[in-house]
């Protein structure tokens, strides 16, 4: 593919317990679009997005980043992925300005206060640069997990299920959000469990089922040929 960020070729796991969890994947990101990942429950997500960073490690097959096979070139590959979880585990006490600053010098980037910043003010941070972590609504925390992703600048942001458990208005909130940062040219994978998100949001939509990508498909292509029924049956 022309202009792939992301390459994904024959990927499969393993578990120790022998189970199976994804069989010969393959999938090519393209810069700068929106991919939404779609599929319920165990389909393997999860295990795609941590082989993709470098989490958890392949049985078989190969992944690189804008180049970079994320096994034998793991910092630099690396470098370029943001990952947004679902939930912010520590830092309770600290500050939103410490907290961020602090993700990118995981990633050994220089410090670079006019990028954290930039990145605070995108989100609507920038007034509680001060404010420790706990004092934040759960809004304003999905979206310091989105800024600590993008302290290191990365060119690749996946996000891990972004309006899991959030209220409508907030599920709105981040709709917005990601479509803004898809304009400031960063490319993004989504996964989802929620078809109605994955049309708001994606160029493209793939959908995996038991460890197998079913599906790719330009999102308007997709929505003529199938209709939201009849994915949500095959999804079922
Ligand atoms: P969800 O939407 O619930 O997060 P998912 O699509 O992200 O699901 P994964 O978490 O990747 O799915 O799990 C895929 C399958 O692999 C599941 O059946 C899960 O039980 C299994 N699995 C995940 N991690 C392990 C592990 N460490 N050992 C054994 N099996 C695992």
């Amino acid at each position: 593919m022309p202009d792939a960020i992301l390459s994904i070729a024959g990927l499969s796991k393993s578990y120790a317990t022998g189970f199976k969890a994804l069989k010969n994947i393959d999938l090519e990101i393209r810069r700068g679009e929106i991919f939404a990942l779609l599929g319920p429950n165990g389909a393997g997500k999860t295990t795609l997005i941590s082989i993709v960073c470098g989490i958890v490690n392949a049985s078989t097959g190969r992944v690189t980043v804008d180049g970079h096979d994320i096994a034998a070139d793991y910092r630099a590959a690396r470098a370029l992925i943001g990952l947004v979880p679902q939930e912010l585990t520590t830092e309770a006490f600290e500050t939103v300005w410490n907290t961020v600053s602090f993700s990118r010098g995981l990633f050994g980037k220089p410090a670079k206060p006019a990028h954290i910043e930039k990145v605070l003010r995108d989100l609507s941070l920038w007034d509680k640069k001060d404010n420790p972590i706990r004092t934040l609504s759960g809004g304003m925390k999905r979206r310091l997990l989105i800024a600590k992703a993008l302290s290191h600048e990365p060119q690749l942001l996946f996000l891990d299920e972004p309006t899991a458990g959030v209220d409508v208005t907030l599920r709105q909130e981040m709709w917005a959000l990601v479509r803004t940062l898809r304009d400031t040219g960063v490319t993004i994978i989504l996964t989802t469990h929620y078809i109605d998100e994955a049309e708001e949001m994606a160029d493209r939509i793939g959908v995996i089922s038991k460890g197998e990508i079913i599906l790719v498909e330009d999102k308007v292509e997709l929505m003529r040929k199938l209709g939201k029924k009849q994915l949500t049956l095959q999804l079922a």
